[in-house]
């Protein structure tokens, strides 16, 4: 198919912000696309792979700037005004493209398929001369795209699509294409979709028209799946109301979500957001083999820091850097040891367990783990109806350092990536959002070469929108208390950097934070509309998706309850 058609669909799909409107537009789209293009749906989302792949584009405004100016003979210089002017990087490929293409006619009109190529080798390149070779093989695109297909192309190269497409507005899209919108397909779809974490692999299912075909799609071994969310509890009672009698209450650890797989020897740990750490715990595969029983498996866990001396559990701030640590991971493992407390099942020796009641899946790990404390064990589990029994519980929890309980229905099935209600947190009332830098401000003085203040941002459909500036609880020296430090943060931040005025430096939203917070007042300063008293900067959360952080509805949610409280108690 001709890219040009692909970005005609994503202009379209921009120029509304109705849902189904959207799903009218791509519906019809899904239609015509051949089996042999179905790469396509990864172009829909802004990818090349699926999203688990750590194969991503990953290319800077910086090069986009180079390539523009490559392509379309426009000093580099003056790219850049440009795009200070305009503000989007993609609008400007489109201006000068259509600037250039009054005097030249394009010679090869690239299809979707040379697009994907080209951006696929991207990913690939490594060692001397890199930057060189990504340029050309975004030029070779660039000097052929006419100016709306320059315009997407580049958005795609900077991972900014800006059509407001998700993923459920194409799981409703393939309903409306291939199963004549029958609801009673959602069941199926959104299994398939669960199941095979992949796109592509559901639409090529799907393009057949029978629905038997996508129920063959099954979990696989070493292929991340999406973690089951939870909603918050007010109180025992609370939870009691929402998941019915008895339920099950377990510690909620305090540490970083781990999904584990394994087949025959080989053995693959995934994050919440779906990110590979296999490398990054090698006891934990020791202890996955020694352990637990089985041919193969998916589980669910929760990895918790510990101090070897004292043996009491810290908090993940301490943790977090064996997620990202790439070297001397031996010795790290022996400063900052993990246990791993295993909770759900998700898939034993070939059969997924996604559909079986929690009450069974507890069963079945009960029987295949062997808990060593330290190492790894089976989450504290009570099944009760009795709120004090659940309340002690939790008190107990609390004194071993650990966040709160979870509470959960028994009955119900694992709901992979949604926060479904059937599994509930209750922790101790802290106020606290995760939230994503998007900007900062150079230091001055003590802090000159630092990054010393930074805004932090909340999300909205497919937008950032500001909410405060933190410089509080960050470190100014490494380890200091187990804050995050500045040092940490610029150089996280540097890379990131797409703007800078004067000491203000504007970054893409890639870093979420924990940030805990006196209360939240209505701004007119903050473009979310919103500010947040006393924000401090709790823990840097490597392992969380941006698509998980804070959104407004979650922010007037807190306000409101704030105001109640307020209400109650001032
Ligand atoms: P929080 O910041 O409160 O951890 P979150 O937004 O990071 O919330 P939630 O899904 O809301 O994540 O809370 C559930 C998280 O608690 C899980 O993602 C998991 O990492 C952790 N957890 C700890 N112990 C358990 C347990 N026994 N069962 C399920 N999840 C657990």
């Amino acid at each position: 198919m001709r890219y040009e058609k692909l970005a005609k669909v994503y202009e379209e799909l921009s120029k509304t912000t109705k849902r189904l409107e959207k799903i009218d537009i791509l519906s019809k789209f899904l239609e015509d696309i051949g089996k042999e293009d179905s790469d396509i749906m990864y172009l829909l989302e802004g990818r090349i792979y699926p999203a688990y792949d750590e194969r991503k584009i990953g290319i800077s405004n910086q090069i986009a700037i180079k390539a523009i100016s490559k392509a379309t003979g426009t000093d580099s210089k003056k790219v850049l005004l440009k795009w200070k002017k305009v503000g989007d990087i993609g609008e400007v490929a489109k201006e000068l493209t259509q600037t250039k293409k009054q005097t030249t006619l394009a010679s090869n009109i690239p299809t979707t398929k040379k697009v994907i190529d080209n951006l696929r080798k991207l990913p690939e390149l490594v060692g001397k001369g890199t930057i060189d070779k990504k340029l050309s093989l975004i030029t070779e695109l660039l000097t052929s795209t006419s100016p709306i297909e320059s315009l997407y192309l580049i958005r795609t190269l900077i991972g900014d699509l800006r059509i407001g497409v998700q993923e459920s507005t194409i799981k409703y899209s393939i309903l409306k294409a291939f199963f004549k919108n029958n609801k009673d397909y959602e069941i199926n779809l959104q299994r398939a979709i669960d199941r095979s974490n992949d796109l592509k692999e559901v639409f090529e299912y799907a393009r057949t028209r029978k629905i038997e075909e996508l129920d063959k799609i099954n979990l696989e071994v070493g292929k991340p799946i999406k973690a089951m969310l939870a909603q918050k509890a007010k109180s025992v009672e609370d939870a009691f109301t929402h998941l019915g009698k008895p339920l099950a209450a377990e510690y909620k650890y305090d540490g970083f979500r781990l999904l584990i797989h394994k087949k025959g020897d080989k053995v693959h740990l995934f994050t919440r957001s779906l990110e590979n750490v296999t490398n990054q715990f090698p006891e934990v595969i020791d202890y996955i083999k020694k352990f637990i029983r089985g041919e193969s498996f998916i589980l669910d866990s929760e990895a918790v820091g510990y101090d070897k001396k004292t043996k009491k559990y810290t908090d993940f701030q301490k943790i977090s850097q064996r997620i990202k640590r790439k070297y001397d991971i031996e010795k790290l493992s022996e400063k900052l040891p993990v246990e791993v407390n295993v909770f759900d099942v998700l898939f034993y020796n070939g059969k997924s367990e996604l559909e079986k009641p929690l009450r069974e899946r507890r069963k079945l790990i009960d029987k295949i783990v062997k808990s060593h404390p330290y190492k790894l064990i089976t989450s504290k589990f009570i099944e009760s109806s009795d709120k004090k029994e659940i309340e002690n519980f939790y008190k107990m929890a609390l004194k071993d350092n650990q966040e709160g309980i979870m509470l959960k229905n028994l009955e119900a099935p694992y709901k992979p990536g949604r926060r479904v209600g059937n599994m509930l947190k209750l922790k101790p009332e802290e106020n606290e959002l995760d939230l994503v830098i998007t900007g900062g401000e150079w230091g001055t003085g003590k802090r000159s070469g630092w990054i010393s203040s930074f805004i932090l941002s909340c999300k909205k459909g497919n937008n950032y929108l500001e909410i405060g500036k933190v410089g509080t609880g960050i470190g100014e020296k490494e380890n200091e208390e187990n804050k995050v430090t500045f040092d940490e943060l610029t150089k996280l931040m540097n890379p990131l950097i797409t703007e800078e005025k004067g000491k203000n430096v504007t970054v893409k939203p890639k870093i979420v934070v924990t940030i805990h917070y006196q209360d939240i007042q209505k701004s007119p300063t903050y473009e979310s509309g919103w500010a947040l008293r006393f924000p401090r900067i709790t823990a840097l959360r490597p392992d969380k998706p941006l698509s998980e952080i804070a959104d407004l509805e979650e922010i007037e949610k807190d306000f409101l309850e704030q105001r109640k409280k307020n209400y109650k108690y001032g």
